[in-house]
């Protein structure tokens, strides 16, 4: 079918919304008529070039909701006019790391979804012109249709808005499974968090939710440091106003957090949240750092038991815990609706990720059909 997508080119020109050519559904895909979007960092890292070459062109998207519109042979978790919420880790569930209990590590989808590609190492999407296009992501969701593997279409309950639910697949299941599947965060522990963008937010909501005390965001966008009060933060600090951060952490927690979160993605601020915590905690770094950028640490500090690791799309199993994540919304111990700052037509896309280069706002969430996206 023919539809409208937005297309990165190459890193050196805008993105384009135009028409593209969607094959439909092979075996094991899903057809998904998408309701909205929501602009994450990472489509910037993408459209920047930041993540190495050869990931152009590809149409971006991957956090995302929709309505089913076709499945194809084999599928049954989900048939046509299921809400879902896309899951752009669709485990193979055969793998090393998917029979270990990692599927947000499955080596299938590491291998063809770098080169932008579905599971069968093919792609579904074309330009105009025939030039085959990668996938964003495996998902591909600033489109009005996705064909998506099996995997990636998670169904999720009718009662939360399409708007809303576009949120649950990049920036809620990593923020709360940093505090949840990684940190483990009890109630009180402290906990600093850099960065309250999208994903900051939720690493937020996260640490509320499991009690957190005190529970501090830094930001340098006063806007943001709002919203995370909001979100339950008990204290904010204003990198661009305070003078040395590290010091007024460590006396808002007796000598550093248990916990930092880095949701940034730069080495100045992973730096920041090592020097922050206490001896014996624990510094996870959440945010994407472009290809080849090094971070460093002065490594006689691992005497002092401290530690710091990593995490990728929430460390756990994404396609699992996305159906709780949607009941926690419903039931409203998770506010999503709030940290969507703006909403944009599909052709709103080059603008909003112009915010996120600015570090304006939160999220954008892209209406791509604002009927079936329930927004208000
Ligand atoms: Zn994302
Ligand atoms: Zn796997």
């Amino acid at each position: 079918m023919k539809m409208q997508a937005a297309v990165l080119h190459h890193p050196s020109r805008p993105v384009t919304v135009e028409e593209v050519q969607l094959d439909p559904p092979k075996a094991s895909e899903v057809l998904v008529k998408v309701a909205a979007s929501g602009v994450c960092h990472s489509d910037v890292r993408y459209a920047d070039g930041d993540l190495g070459p050869d990931r152009w062109p590809m149409v971006l998207g991957h956090e995302g909701a929709g309505v089913v519109e076709a499945v194809g042979e084999g599928v049954t978790h989900v048939a046509p006019g299921d809400h879902v919420a896309f899951c752009f880790v669709p485990a193979c569930r055969e793998c090393r790391y998917c029979l270990a209990g990692k599927p947000n590590l499955c080596t299938v989808v590491a291998e063809h979804g770098s080169r932008g590609m579905l599971l069968d190492g093919t792609s579904r999407l074309r330009l105009a012109d025939g030039t085959t296009l990668q996938h964003g992501l495996r998902t591909a969701c600033f489109a009005d249709y996705a064909v998506v593997p099996v995997g990636g279409a998670v169904p999720i309950p009718r009662e939360l808005p399409l708007w809303q639910a576009a949120l649950l697949g990049c920036g809620v299941v990593t923020g709360m499974g940093a505090v949840r599947n990684v940190a483990q965060v009890r109630a009180g522990d402290s906990v600093v968090v850099f960065g309250a963008g999208g994903v900051g937010l939720q690493v937020i909501a996260g640490a509320r939710l499991a009690g957190a005390d005190p529970l501090i965001a830094v930001d340098r966008v006063p806007e943001k440091l709002e919203l995370a009060r909001a979100l339950g933060a008990t204290h904010v600090v204003d990198a661009a106003a305070e003078q040395a951060p590290v010091k007024a952490l460590k006396r808002l927690t007796d000598g550093g957090p248990d916990f930092a979160f880095e949701v940034i993605g730069r080495p100045e601020t992973i730096r920041l949240a090592w020097d922050t915590i206490r001896p014996g905690g624990t510094a996870v770094v959440v945010g994407l750092v472009p290809d080849g950028v090094e971070a460093s640490i002065p490594a006689i500090q691992f005497l002092s038991d401290k530690s710091i690791r990593g995490t990728y799309y929430g460390s756990g199993d994404p396609a699992a815990e996305l159906p709780g994540l949607a009941r926690l919304a419903i039931d409203g111990d998770l506010e999503l609706a709030r940290v969507v700052t703006h909403t944009a037509p599909l052709d709103g896309v080059e603008e909003a990720l112009a915010r996120l280069r600015r570090g304006e706002g939160a999220r954008t969430v892209l209406l791509i059909d604002p009927d079936l996206s329930g927004s208000p």
